[in-house]
C-alpha cells in the first residue's frame, strides 16, 4: 500500500538555476526545490540516448547503487523520477565543484591536501567494496567537493553491482588514464581495479599529470599495461612507495587486493585518524569560498550561459516505460513512490 502513497516528485517541484556540467549521456543542472529552498544537482538522462547507446543496465545500476549507499564521501540521492522521455536524479549539491577543476587551477596539491582527499576516497571505496560494489570510474572529474571542502564520489554510471562486464569502448570515448590493466586486457576484474585508479589519482594530485599520460590514447593503454611509472625527484619516497604498490599490474598482488585496511595501514596515511575522518571530524585543508550557493563559482564558466530550459515530453521509443520501471525514488521517507512516467 505504501508504494503508492508517497508523494511523487516531478520537475515542477524544482526551479532551474543553471547548468553545472555535462556527462556522456546527459546533463546536470543546479536546481532549487520550491517548497524547501534546498539546492540539488539534478542529473538528467534521455531515455532514447540511454537505449541507443546500450546503457540501460548501467543507468539502472547507477540509480540502484545511489539509493543503496549512505556514506559521508559519496553523493547522496534524494529523489529520482521519470517522464516519458527522461530520467531525473536529484543529488546532494556539492558547491565546491569537481576535484578536476581545482587540480587544473592549482596544477598539483600539497601533500597534506592530496592525503586528505585520498583518505576520504579510501573510506568511500572500502565502503562500496563492503557492499560488493566496484566503482570502476574513479577520476578527478567524478570527485566533487562539498561546501565544507569534503570530497564525494559522484557518477555511478559505470559502477558494477550485477553487471558482467565493463564497457571498455565507453571508457575509450571518455578518459582512459585511470583504468586498470586487467580491464583493458579483459582479464576479469574486481575491487583491485579501484585501488589502481586511486594510485593514478594520488600520483596526479602530487605530480600534476596522470601517471601514464600521453596524447595518443592507444599509447596510454600500452603504457598502462607495460610501463613502469616514473616519479619526479621531489615526490616523498613514502608516497612513491604507496603509489607503486597501488599500481602493481597484477591485481592479486596490488595493495588493497586483500581489503581497504591494507591501504589504510600504509605509512603515508599514518597520521590519519580514520574514525574521526569517517565522522567528518577532521577539517578539510581547503574550504570553498562561496558567498551565494546559487551562484556556482567552482564550475566551468562555459556552462554558465548555456540554455537550461527543459523541453516538454516529445515522442519516445516504444517500451521505454517498462524498461525503466522501478526508477522513481523519494529519499525523504521510508516508503516507495508511485513509479510511473509523469
Ligand atoms: P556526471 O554526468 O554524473 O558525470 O556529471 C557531470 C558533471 O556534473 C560532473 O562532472 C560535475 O561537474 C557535475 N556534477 C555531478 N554531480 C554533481 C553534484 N552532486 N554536485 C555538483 N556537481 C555535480
Amino acid at each position: 500500500m505504501n508504494s503508492i502513497n508517497k508523494k511523487q516528485v516531478s520537475l515542477d517541484d524544482f526551479e532551474i538555476i543553471r547548468l553545472l556540467g555535462k556527462g556522456e549521456y546527459g546533463k546536470v543542472l543546479l536546481v532549487q526545490k520550491k517548497d524547501t529552498n534546498e539546492l540539488f544537482a539534478l542529473k538528467i538522462l534521455k531515455k532514447k540516448v540511454i537505449q541507443e547507446k546500450k546503457q540501460i543496465q548501467h543507468t539502472l545500476s547507477e540509480r540502484s547503487v545511489l539509493q543503496k549507499t549512505k556514506h559521508p564521501y559519496i553523493v547522496h540521492l534524494h529523489y529520482a523520477f521519470r517522464t516519458k522521455d527522461k530520467l531525473y536524479m536529484a543529488l546532494e549539491y556539492c558547491s565546491g565543484g569537481e576535484l578536476y577543476y581545482h587540480l587544473s587551477k592549482f596544477k598539483r596539491f600539497s601533500e597534506d591536501r592530496a592525503r586528505f582527499y585520498s583518505a576520504c576516497i579510501v573510506l568511500a571505496l572500502k565502503y562500496l567494496h563492503s557492499l560488493n560494489i566496484i566503482y570502476r570510474d574513479l577520476k578527478p572529474e567524478n570527485i566533487v567537493i562539498d561546501a565544507l571542502g569534503y570530497p564525494k564520489i559522484t557518477d555511478f554510471g559505470l559502477s558494477k553491482e550485477n553487471i558482467s562486464s565493463i564497457d571498455v569502448t565507453r571508457t575509450v570515448c571518455g578518459t582512459p588514464e585511470y583504468i586498470a590493466p586487467e580491464i583493458i586486457l579483459r582479464q576479469g576484474h574486481g575491487h583491485s581495479a579501484d585501488w589502481w585508479s586511486l594510485g593514478c589519482i594520488i600520483y596526479e594530485m602530487l605530480v600534476g599529470l596522470p601517471p601514464f599520460y600521453v596524447e595518443d590514447r592507444r599509447e596510454v593503454y600500452k603504457r598502462i599495461i607495460q610501463s613502469r611509472v616514473k616519479f619526479p625527484q621531489a615526490i616523498n619516497s613514502v608516497a612513491v612507495d604507496l603509489i607503486n604498490k597501488l599500481l602493481i599490474k597484477d591485481p592479486r598482488m596490488r595493495l588493497g587486493a586483500d581489503g581497504g585496511e591494507e591501504v589504510m595501514a600504509h605509512p603515508w596515511f599514518q597520521d590519519i585518524d580514520w574514525e574521526e575522518l569517517e565522522q567528518k571530524n577532521i577539517n578539510p585543508p581547503f574550504v570553498p569560498d562561496i558567498n551565494n550557493p546559487k551562484e556556482p563559482v567552482f564550475f566551468s564558466e562555459d556552462f554558465s550561459h548555456s540554455p537550461i530550459g527543459e523541453s516538454p515530453n516529445i515522442a519516445t521509443s516504444p517500451g521505454c516505460g517498462q524498461t525503466f520501471q522501478g526508477f522513481s525514488y523519494n529519499g525523504s521517507g521510508n516508503s516507495a513512490v508511485m513509479d510511473l512516467d509523469i
